[in-house]
């Protein structure tokens, strides 16, 4: 078995300022039998040696966020053979940023306004954050194992069936709303396990500025005095218990505060998706590899031909062919636009 890294709990006991304080108040607030697990190792899930990648799987997925993820998890559980191809790196708790350079040597930026005085690229294409930057968008994404899930804010909302009926959305997509609507997403709260900040925490400034600013609008705008009927603490994807082995077999500390859920959870905390789908397509028999990225795919006889290049050190930029029965596009929606063009250029 291949182990990963060790948490790096003792630095953020020992850092000073208003962090240190919070943690400190949060883990008064934990079990006094949480320190214990402060031990932990993680251990790789993925390999970027793309020479153990096969010739042929039954399903190839592309990306590993949430869309790759829980289809990877949900076709291993089948039983057929399932490769996960991820762009950016494996990184477990501990390996992410800790300070502002730290941060900067893991973003990618990415700069296409027209203007080749300013059009550029920077950093590395497995680097954590991808900034792209264009004439009218800017697009921040992740990228590693487990996609966005690694850096968004934790927020874990079901969806509203009232926003699908917007005209915004394409006719096709109006007109089969009730298998929208329909899908079986019980399944992914048992997954990711969404729940709120819990009461027995500190209580935070932000929540209580929140509260106030939003008595002000239920009263004056709503007309309504009681604010807990429009204000309530949302459920994130976060875990606030320390566990040894969770519903995927990971351990996982309880929440420390910390905040930085959106440069990387370095105490294993954030239900990422290398918590949960990732490892439980793994437990199935799925195989994972980062630092491969998809060029194309081209429908070849009855199968799928899928042209990738490597980042890791073995023949980086060499492209290689695998071939698959289905495949599974989830590089997010810029990713497997990209794709999508660059196939059809082939
Ligand atoms: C800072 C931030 C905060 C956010 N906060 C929230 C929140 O609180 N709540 C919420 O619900 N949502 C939040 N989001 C949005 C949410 O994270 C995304 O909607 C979600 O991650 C999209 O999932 P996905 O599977 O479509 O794509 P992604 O998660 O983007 O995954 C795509 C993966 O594919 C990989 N990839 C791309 N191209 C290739 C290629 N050619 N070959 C191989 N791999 C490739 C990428 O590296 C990436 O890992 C936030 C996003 C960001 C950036
Ligand atoms: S979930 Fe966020 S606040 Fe909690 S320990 Fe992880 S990074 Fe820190």
């Amino acid at each position: 078995m291949e182990f990963g890294t060790r948490l790096p709990v003792l630095n953020a006991r020992q850092s000073g300022g208003a962090r240190s304080r919070v943690i400190s108040k949060v883990m008064s607030a934990l079990e006094p039998s949480s320190t214990f697990l402060f031990q932990y190792t993680y251990s790789r899930l993925s390999k970027s040696t793309a020479t153990d990648i096969k010739a042929k799987y039954n399903v190839v997925v592309i990306g590993s966020g949430y869309g790759g993820s829980i289809a990877a998890s949900r076709a291993a559980r089948a039983g057929v053979s399932v490769c996960v191809l991820e762009r950016g790196k494996e990184l477990q708790p501990g390996e992410y940023p800790d300070d502002i350079h730290q941060a900067a040597r893991e973003t990618q930026v990415d700069i296409n306004t027209g203007d080749s005085i300013i059009d550029c690229k920077l950093g590395q294409p497995t680097d954590l954050v991808d900034v792209i930057v264009n004439h009218d968008v800017t697009v921040v994404k992740g990228c590693g194992l487990g996609g966005g899930s690694l850096i968004n804010a934790n927020v874990g909302l079901d969806c509203d069936p009232r926003v699908f009926e917007d005209e915004a959305w394409p006719k096709a997509f109006r007109d089969d709303l009730a298998a929208v609507n329909g899908v079986d997403r019980e399944h992914a709260w048992q997954m990711l396990k969404p729940a709120p900040y819990p009461r027995r925490y500190p209580s935070l400034t932000k929540m209580g500025q929140l509260k106030k600013a939003a008595k002000a609008v239920a009263k004056e705008v709503l007309d309504i005095e009681d604010v807990d009927k429009v204000f309530y603490r949302p459920t994130l994807y976060v875990n606030f218990k320390d566990t040894k082995s969770n519903h995927v077999g990971v351990p996982q500390l309880a929440c420390v505060g910390c905040g930085n859920c959106c440069s990387g959870c370095n105490y294993g905390a954030k239900n990422t998706l290398i918590m949960n789908y990732l490892p439980d397509a793994k437990n199935h028999g799925a195989d994972i590899f980062t630092k491969v990225e998809i060029e194309a795919i081209e429908r070849d006889g009855e199968e799928w031909r899928v042209s990738y290049v490597t980042h890791a050190d073995d023949n980086a930029g060499e492209e290689r062919i695998l071939r698959a029965d289905i495949v599974i596009l989830g590089a997010g929606s810029l990713g497997s636009t990209k794709i999508l063009l660059n196939s059809r250029k082939r």
